[in-house]
């Protein structure tokens, strides 16, 4: 499922303040809050992905990052723990318990939500322009299927937790406030195991070796990460399963250097080439392109190729490539050429024209 932007979530303009942003968040996530809403599928959805506009676009960094970058943007998500319970917890970390704990929080305690987990992804730079699918293994902790991921031996079940009486929690008296803390015995699973699953340790999980297509967006930078929702490790007891965060890594290329949307690339002309001008063929990330050098074309000049960068990952358009020239000077020479060269510089009066502007400012101007 496509993600939706943060700002439509949240339903607020994207220059929101901080106050306007909290409100909105408040009203929204109440009504679908899961103590209100307990066992409710959908409500659980929708407050998952409000309360993950809201973590982003709450924070000053992780805004201006998805301002850029759009959901591709890195480090924003969730991390670690995405189950609905830790973003019950930070609802409630904000607003306080609005609806004070009570039962469905306890049943929400129950299992253990798989944890998400982090695969990096090496693609090259042309996997990165174009887009790719692009099949992973994953090794990826599962169910125990000895035990169902119960963790407990054949022919044996896990047993309620005496301690908390299954809730996960337990409730201290501390003066007139009663405080709920996870409980010590089955460090909040409700449930305790008497004798453990020999295939699994009693862990409940075993590693399987899992097949993924990751589909690769055109125009995708390092460093962005793709969530890949209930592909994490499994949950146990009815608990949900974790994510699979995707971290992209582009591959260096040998000829072409990206910043921004722009590629860079240098090409190699002669002496003759740079004075006369020339036709000259420049590879390009999809094939071959020629560009029209100019008489008297300096070194370190700068060609630009239009539409020859990378795709913007949001709309339509496209970078540019932008080829710097560099005039080879030869080292060695053949009698003949070296004669040559000497009536030219004879020629010349072995004087040099000066410039109004050198090499130097021009890379001043080009990085501004
Ligand atoms: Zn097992
Ligand atoms: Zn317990």
């Amino acid at each position: 499922m496509e993600k939706r932007d943060y700002y439509e979530v949240l339903g607020v303009p994207r220059d929101v303040t901080s106050d306007v942003l909290k409100k909105s968040y408040r009203k929204l996530a109440m009504k679908y809050h899961p103590d209100q809403n307990p066992d409710d599928a959908k409500a659980a959805e929708n407050f998952k992905e409000l309360t993950e506009a809201y973590q982003v676009l709450s924070d000053a960094n992780k805004r201006a990052r998805y301002d850029r970058f759009g959901h591709d943007a890195p480090d924003i998500g969730f991390g670690g723990g995405v189950d609905i319970s830790s973003m019950a917890d930070f609802f409630d970390s904000i607003f306080g318990s609005v609806f004070g704990g009570g039962v469905s929080r306890q049943r929400r305690r129950r299992g253990r939500p798989g944890r998400d987990l982090q695969y990096d992804l090496e693609i090259t730079l042309e996997d990165a322009v174009n887009g790719a699918d692009v099949k992973i293994t994953v090794p990826r902790p599962v169910r125990c299927k000895t035990c169902n991921g119960s963790g407990a031996a054949a022919g044996t079940a896990p047993e309620r937790c005496s301690q908390c009486d299954g809730a996960g929690n337990v409730r201290l008296q501390q003066g007139i406030f009663a405080v709920a803390t996870t409980c010590p015995v089955c460090k909040g699973a409700g449930e305790v195991i008497r004798e453990q699953c020999s295939d699994c340790s009693g862990k409940g999980l075993e590693i399987a070796e899992e097949e993924f297509e990751v589909s690769i967006p055109p125009g995708v930078d390092d460093g962005a990460v793709k969530v890949m929702q209930g592909l994490g490790e499994h949950g146990r007891g009815g608990a949900p399963d974790g994510d699979l965060h995707i971290m992209i890594r582009v591959l260096k290329h040998e000829q072409f250097v990206r910043r921004h949307q722009d590629l860079h690339s240098v090409v190699q002309v002669s002496y003759p080439q740079a004075v006369l001008g020339a036709d000259v063929k420049v590879p390009t990330i999809d094939g071959t392109a020629q560009i029209h050098l100019r008489p008297g074309t300096d070194n370190g000049q700068v060609y630009r190729l239009r539409g020859k960068g990378v795709p913007s990952l949001r709309g339509r358009s496209r970078g540019d490539q932008m080829v710097h020239i560099e005039v080879i000077i030869p080292k060695k020479l053949t009698p003949r050429q070296e004669e040559l060269i000497n009536e030219l510089g004879s020629e010349f009066g072995n004087k040099i024209e000066t410039r109004s502007t050198s090499l130097l400012d021009k890379l001043k101007h080009f990085f501004d």
